[in-house]
């Protein structure tokens, strides 16, 4: 297996205002030829630290790819740095600096002695191009290693990536590649999810399976690397990712890269069922998520952001009998709510939410995260109740993302 490792060059990146992201792109594009990131690190406009890092990332590893510091201002210093690191001599090219003076009359411009220092190239190295950009980039081998030296800007780079990096790369290595099956599920626990499928993947130890979760969504990656046989990897992994969807039922709520409010879009598009809602501790973030969707309009007719009691009842015609007995947060008014949206905007669906998101306002009888769901259809509602964890925000995605998936199981075997 070829592992690689990454250092971004730049005094900037390692301020709060910089982020980092030129090695997100490339550990993406490294991962699609089965190349593993070992390690990145970012290091500041100083040839001391830059030496060090390259020096070291050498003695491990046998691809090592340089971002930034290549361009013609006095702190960058990629190019010398790498050069004297690995004892090559610079040797101005006089085909880059054509390229370059030519470049620098076109936008009327005298070039600075400065800009010259980009036409500098170590001795062994190959010119890699850069139409985006004036600093080209450069390619050397050392040994048995692969060293990259890549411009900063990431509309410079990611075009070099792709056209000249990735094709060196399949050259130069024994590259293997990676085919990968996602599947997404909600409204379960990444503990139970692990517990019900962890016999399924540990039989094909060929597979590497990853679970990962975030705020009420579960992702299960399974990931095939073998040379190029498309066929066999695809056997191993479509027979683990049928008997795991098997396992999880409808809780897989897709196995694309897509979210719960597009699957949720497409359900109430074919049945053609219109949807409104009634939020209270969500304040309107399962509206914001189905209106992420484009062409949402075609089966969402809008929400209520009903947080006071006046709006419930006023506006929803929750029952102030309702209130005063069971509470704003209660199966009773989620039930009330959910009814209440469908009669005022007369959409065929009605979902609604009550709460308390926390961090204060809960009791021993309703602590912080107890929240309740109203679903309305054909003038009947269900409700349901929750216990979620977290804080504030954690809350209510879970529950927003709670209620979208009850009601695409529910639209699973809704029939008109
Ligand atoms: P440089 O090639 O070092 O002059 O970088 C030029 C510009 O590219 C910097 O000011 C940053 O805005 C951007 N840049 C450099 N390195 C990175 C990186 N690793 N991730 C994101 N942006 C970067
Ligand atoms: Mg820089």
């Amino acid at each position: 297996m070829v592992t690689a490792e990454i250092i971004a060059v730049g005094s900037e990146l390692l301020t709060p205002s910089r982020l980092e992201t030129n090695s997100l792109f490339l550990t993406e594009r490294l991962n699609s030829l089965g190349i593993l990131v070992e390690r990145k690190v970012v290091v500041g406009d100083r040839e001391a630290t830059l030496s060090e890092s390259l020096r070291a990332a050498l003695q491990r590893s046998q691809l090592v790819l340089l971002t930034g510091g290549l361009g013609p201002t006095n702190d960058d210093l990629t190019r010398e740095a790498v050069a004297a690191c690995l004892g090559r001599e610079l040797r101005q090219d006089p085909e880059i600096l054509n390229h370059l003076e030519r470049l620098y009359e076109r936008f009327g411009f005298q070039m600075a002695e400065n800009n010259r220092r980009q036409a500098l190239v170590p001795e062994g190295a190959e010119v890699l191009p850069n139409p985006k950009g004036t600093a080209p980039g450069l390619f050397l081998r050392e040994g048995e290693a692969l060293v990259f030296l890549l411009p900063g800007p990431p509309r410079e780079l990611q075009p070099m990536v792709d056209d000249q990096v990735l094709p060196r790369l399949t050259r130069y290595l024994p590259i293997r590649r990676r085919f990968v099956r996602h599947l997404r599920v909600a409204s379960l626990a990444e503990s139970a999810v692990d517990a019900r499928v962890e016999s399924l993947y540990k039989a094909q130890p060929q597979v590497e399976t990853t679970i990962l979760s975030s705020l009420g969504i579960i992702d299960l990656f399974f990931t095939w690397c073998g040379r190029d046989d498309e066929a066999l990897a695809s056997r191993h992994l479509d027979r683990l990712v049928q008997q795991v969807r098997q396992e999880l039922g409808s809780s897989v709520f897709t196995d694309r890269q897509e979210e719960l409010e597009v699957v949720v879009g497409r359900q109430l598009l074919e049945r053609g069922l219109r949807l409104a809602t009634a939020e209270s501790c969500t304040g309107g973030l399962i509206g914001k998520l189905l209106t992420d969707v484009d062409g949402s309009s075609r089966y969402f007719l809008g929400g209520v952001v009903c947080y006071s009691n006046e709006l419930k009842q006023n506006l929803l015609g929750v029952r102030p009998e309702t209130l005063e007995r069971y509470g704003a947060v209660s199966a009773e008014t989620a039930s009330e709510l959910a009814q209440g949206v469908c009669r005022l905007t007369g959409s065929e669906i009605g979902l609604s939410v009550t709460g308390i998101a926390g961090p204060t306002g809960g009791s021993d009888e309703k602590p912080v995260g107890t929240v309740y769901f109203g679903l309305s259809s054909k003038g009947q509602a269900q409700v349901k109740h929750r216990r979620i964890p977290g804080d504030r925000e954690s809350v209510r995605m879970r529950a927003a993302r709670f209620a979208l998936d009850w009601l695409r199981t529910e639209l699973e075997a809704f029939v008109s």
